[in-house]
């Protein structure tokens, strides 16, 4: 399988693309909202990817449960449903690419010597470029990196403005494949984004921090271009992003046009009292989508 493969150019084509790590929650409800009706805005597709590539995150159940939920919610999803453990196939492909090219490398350093020798960037340690020019003799690799420069790699994000970053210093070579053998998002979400023809990213503001990243590495295996929307973050009372690990509570299918209200609500718009379940909201939304309406954020969800 090329990474690369001729795909057909669509109008639009987005995606709702969640970790099975916990059920969804008010946060990624509103997201898959904001993407679907951004796509169906545009005429385009929607499509449904299962991010499952950290088992030890995952929770027994988890995918399923989202689905039933989306389903429970009248999503309707076109394409292929996929599952990322499916495609390691096509993950190797990618990495073997970028080593031909001389964009990745092998790295040894373990996590203790990289927080002894790098600083704190845009998002965790910078990688200090230890083992750029070959791992130190004794020593073997245990994760591949990808080679970046200190130029700005910098996009327009169609809600959040322009966002960038000079990924030497804020960030570092970054992990293609992990230390304990598993892949890392960045490498797998950009193969498939790109595999999938993802023509336009609409997704949760906690992941701006990566997008320069993903977009470095699109250009590194030669993927066209898209365009990136990054809707408002949704934090608690104590301004933390709501997720599993912040005890965010699982939607209830059993309220979802209660939900749904809400979500839209969350994203600037406001659904007539007449609009009581969840085909009437739909119907409603489809209609009044306005990508100017959604707020930059951060919201609070209480
Ligand atoms: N799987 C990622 C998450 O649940 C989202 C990836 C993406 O939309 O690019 O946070």
């Amino acid at each position: 399988m090329s990474v690369t493969a001729p795909v057909p150019v669509l109008p639009y084509r987005g995606r709702f693309a969640p970790s099975p790590t916990g059920l969804l929650h008010a946060g990624s409800l509103t997201t898959a909202v904001g993407s679907y009706l951004e796509a169906k805005r545009h005429g385009g597709e929607w499509w449904l990817r299962m991010e499952d590539l950290d088992p030890p995150r995952e929770m027994a159940g988890a995918a399923d449960a989202i689905l039933r939920t989306l389903q429970a919610f009248g999503f309707e999803w076109d394409g292929e449903l996929v599952y990322q453990h499916d495609r390691h196939e096509l993950y190797r492909a990618a990495l073997a690419q970028l080593v031909a090219q001389g964009d990745a490398y092998g790295c040894a350093c373990t996590r203790k010597e990289i927080a002894a020798a790098g600083h704190h960037g845009a998002d965790g340690m910078v990688y200090p470029g230890t083992c750029r020019h070959g791992v130190a003799p004794g020593r073997s690799a245990r994760a591949w990196r990808l080679r970046v420069d200190d130029s700005r790699t910098a996009f327009h994000d169609r809600l959040q403005g322009e966002y960038g970053q000079h990924l030497q210093s804020e960030i570092g070579d970054f992990v293609l494949l992990r230390a304990d053998g598993f892949w890392a998002y960045q490498l797998a979400v950009v193969v498939d984004d790109i595999a999938q023809g993802m023509t336009d990213i609409v997704r949760g503001a906690d992941l701006l921090v990566s997008t320069p990243r993903q977009l470095w590495l699109r250009q590194k295996l030669g993927g066209p271009a898209v365009t990136h929307c990054h809707l408002p973050l949704m934090v608690n009372a104590a301004g933390e992003k709501l997720s599993k690990q912040t005890l965010a509570p699982a939607i209830d299918a059993w309220s979802a046009a209660a939900e749904l209200r809400q979500a839209l609500t969350r994203l600037g718009h406001a659904p007539p009292a007449e609009a009581g379940d969840v085909a009437e909201l739909w119907q409603w939304a489809r209609g009044n989508w306005q990508l100017a309406r959604v707020p930059a954020g951060p919201i609070v969800i209480a």
